[in-house]
């Protein structure tokens, strides 16, 4: 792998990092769309960082309750949850029962999202309100609901500086127009004002509210632009590291942002793109 070549120079792979410092101790986490992809990297990431998980799944339960019994493996208790994040009512089931099995929680990751694409003027309302509804209605239900929990549950300094993490998961899209994709990236542009706007109301209660925004990450939702060599290259063209990003470059991360090392850190994205957003194309005079 390591003499591949990526447009005239040789791959970089991504470190095989799976150490993460246990600091999440007692503080149990909860992921949506946690049965694939970053989501479920995230899931694991927490739990080697020592909280208890929910699993949040739509679809497919065998691999969340897989992703349940690795969490359990490591020593950490899990909860697989099926639960659409467009619909209250199944989220703020998913949070009763999250609540009861844990006592509480400190940690929300919005996570779930989708895709529907179309060129704009053939978009149906249909392809609109659904990427519009999992991905921004979604991260709105679920982040309330945590905030609610967390405001019940009150203080716990002696498990965390904060009362309570939020982390929105976003993307390069919400910087980045993308043709073809409008209720993507008009969704991931709401997430960041949605957030920011969410972390200026509830600092002043110690919950704090960040973003990841990841660039291209070897997921399910955009197989088609890594799974071939040449569909590999031409996406190199966009990222200036030469490498895509792995789910464990995403869950890193965000083990970090919600532990208390990140505690002076709220209304801030973290670009996670190797350098996507860094404008390549004016790499060499533009
Ligand atoms: P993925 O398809 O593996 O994960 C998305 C998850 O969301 C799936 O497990 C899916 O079942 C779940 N989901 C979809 N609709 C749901 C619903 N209504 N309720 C509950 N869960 C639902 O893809 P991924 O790349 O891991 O995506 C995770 C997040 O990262 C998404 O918000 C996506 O927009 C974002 N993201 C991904 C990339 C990337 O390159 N992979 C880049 C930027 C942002």
């Amino acid at each position: 792998m390591a003499d591949k070549q990526i447009n005239g120079q040789p791959e970089k792979v991504a470190p095989p990092q799976k150490q993460y410092p246990v600091v999440l101790t007692g503080q149990p986490a909860l992921v949506t769309g946690a049965s694939s992809g970053i989501g479920k990297a995230v899931a694991l990431g927490l739990a080697r960082s020592g909280a208890d998980v929910v699993v949040n799944y739509i679809g497919d339960a065998t691999a969340a309750e897989d992703i349940a019994h690795e969490i359990e493996s490591l020593g950490r208790r899990a909860l697989a949850i099926s639960a659409d994040v467009s619909k209250e009512d199944e989220v703020e089931h998913m949070y009763a029962q999250a609540i009861q099995h844990f006592g509480t929680l400190h940690i929300a990751v919005s996570n779930a999202g989708l895709q529907a694409d179309a060129p704009f003027d053939e978009m149906t309302l249909e392809q609109w309100n659904k990427v519009i509804g999992v991905n921004l209605t979604g991260q709105f239900l679920t982040t309330r609901a945590a905030v609610r929990e967390f405001k019940r549950r009150g203080p716990k300094p002696d498990i965390s500086v904060a009362t309570g993490k939020l982390l929105c998961m976003s993307s390069v899209h919400q910087e980045i127009p993308w043709g073809g994709h409008v209720n993507y990236a008009t969704s991931k542009g709401g997430i960041n004002m949605m957030m920011r706007s969410i972390a200026q109301e509830i600092a002043p209660l110690r919950i704090r509210v960040n973003a990841i925004a990841p660039g291209a990450i070897r997921t399910p939702i955009n197989r088609e632009a890594w799974d071939t060599p040449e569909a590999y290259n031409k996406l190199m063209e966009l990222v200036p590291y030469l490498r895509i990003g792995e789910p464990d470059d995403i869950a890193r991360a965000a083990a970090w942002l919600v532990s208390d090392a990140a505690d002076y850190i709220t209304g801030a994205t973290l670009y996670i793109d190797g350098g996507m957003t860094l404008y390549p194309g004016f790499a060499t005079g533009g």
